[in-house]
């Protein structure tokens, strides 16, 4: 085990408090995070730290950022909720920027979370299937292995890991998986006639930062055409800038059914959205679906600047400025310490796969990262993950490089 990091009285009795009161569902590491900026935060007991975590992948835009926290407060000196039987402004200027940006989408729902964005999807997919007069035993949805698509008990069960499943049976029914990136497994599945929808991450996160193979995504949709079914593109981690575009799905060269975001679509804020085709978009109609809290104009206000700055040129251009260099100092680590079997992923959202004598180690090495200044996360327990800031600039990267390099010297010496 690794030494706790010492912490004042007023951090220890905080971390008490958690462990006393939270429900036991996470173990979080053992500080306070208190302030940031940019892509540095800062302890309770004043230790900074590089952020290569961004509260898994939300922060996209860094901590603190002014135009962000200018947009939050003037739109809180205003007005805050009026839920869907009222307009606000901001979120009917959010879903025409969206619908705009992703140049496939006809309609956009909103919503808190990414779970609630997939719940819609799937939802979305059934009301499509069962308008077309199909039954309810020919409007399954088909997931990939390794696949996370939410803690809700339909999007849990679309989430083809059994970890995350075990205990909650009965699972609702109408969902079947086939393995990520096999495409004879996944043209078999489709030729049975039962599927409607078919869920994909563009680049599989909390599975293991795994990227759909060269082609799969193309195939998935030459499969859904031919069988009748939507694709619907779950980038609720890899979208909004994440892999080096607005959307991921575009790297793989196809026009999805149905997309959902969430994560960094408010950089921070709370929000998701489900953006719904031509194909798709009237299947829902009034009293169809909804939410309370959904696209609220505080919410709303925030993903405006986020989605502004998150498809600009120059920001995208840093995400491939800094992947590379990130992705070039893993490598060199690697060269010097011999750590990792694999780097992979696209833009920063990158997974280093620890090689076979350090496998199942990698809280390990989060715990080490975390004494030497580093925010970091895992996907699962071989893989490291990456997913900084994208606004993290040049002094960020090195120096959270070397402290990574630091605490992984650290953890081959034990
Ligand atoms: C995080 C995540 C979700 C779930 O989002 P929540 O906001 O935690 O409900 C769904 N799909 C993917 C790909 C994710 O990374």
């Amino acid at each position: 085990m690794i030494d706790p990091l010492p912490s004042a009285t007023a951090s220890v009795e905080l971390v008490r408090k958690g462990r006393r009161y939270y429900l036991p569902v996470y173990r979080p590491r053992e500080v306070i995070l208190d302030r940031g900026r940019g892509a540095r935060v800062w302890d309770l007991d004043g230790r900074e730290y590089v952020d290569f975590a961004a509260g898994i992948a939300v922060s996209a835009l860094g901590h603190a950022d002014p135009e962000l926290v200018a947009a939050l407060t003037a739109q809180a000196g205003k007005l805050w909720h009026t839920s869907n039987v009222f307009y606000s402004e901001p979120p009917l200027r959010l879903a025409e920027e969206l619908v705009e940006a992703s140049g496939f989408a006809a309609r956009a729902f909103l919503c808190n979370s990414g779970a609630e964005a997939n719940e819609a999807a799937i939802k979305l997919v059934r009301k499509w299937a069962a308008a077309q007069g199909r039954p309810p035993e020919r409007r399954t949805l088909l997931s990939f292995a390794g696949s996370f698509h939410g803690r809700t008990l339909a999007t849990v069960t679309a989430t083809a890991q059994p970890k995350y499943q075990q205990g909650y049976e009965p699972l609702p029914a109408g969902f079947r998986y086939c393995d990520f990136n096999d495409f004879e497994q996944a043209a078999a599945a489709l030729a049975q006639g039962d599927v409607a929808g078919v869920i994909v991450e563009p680049v599989q996160g909390e599975g293991g930062v795994t990227p759909a193979a060269p082609g799969f995504l193309a195939h998935l949709r030459a499969l859904c055409d031919r069988h009748d079914a939507l694709l619907v593109c779950d980038e609720i981690q890899a979208g909004m800038g994440r892999t080096g575009t607005l959307f991921a799905h575009v790297q793989d060269g196809v026009v999805p059914d149905i997309v959902t975001l969430a994560k960094a679509l408010g950089a921070g804020f709370p929000v998701g959205a489900m953006l719904a085709g031509p194909k798709v978009a009237e299947a829902m109609q009034y009293g169809a679906h909804g939410t309370t809290f959904g696209g609220n104009p505080l919410a709303a206000a925030v993903a405006r600047v986020a989605l502004r700055r998150l498809r600009s040129a120059e920001l995208l251009a840093n995400v491939e400025r800094q992947g590379r260099a990130l992705r070039d100092g893993l490598a060199r680590i690697d060269a010097e310490l011999g750590v990792f079997a694999e780097v992979r992923g696209r833009g920063l959202m990158l997974g280093a796969v620890l090689r076979e004598p350090y496998q199942g180690r990698a809280g390990d090495v989060l715990e080490l990262a975390l004494r030497h200044g580093l925010l970091l996360l895992q996907a699962g327990p071989d893989v490291l993950r990456f997913v900084p800031p994208l606004v993290l600039g040049d002094a960020d990267v090195t120096e959270g490089l070397r402290r990574l390099r630091e605490a992984l010297a650290a953890f081959v010496r034990r």
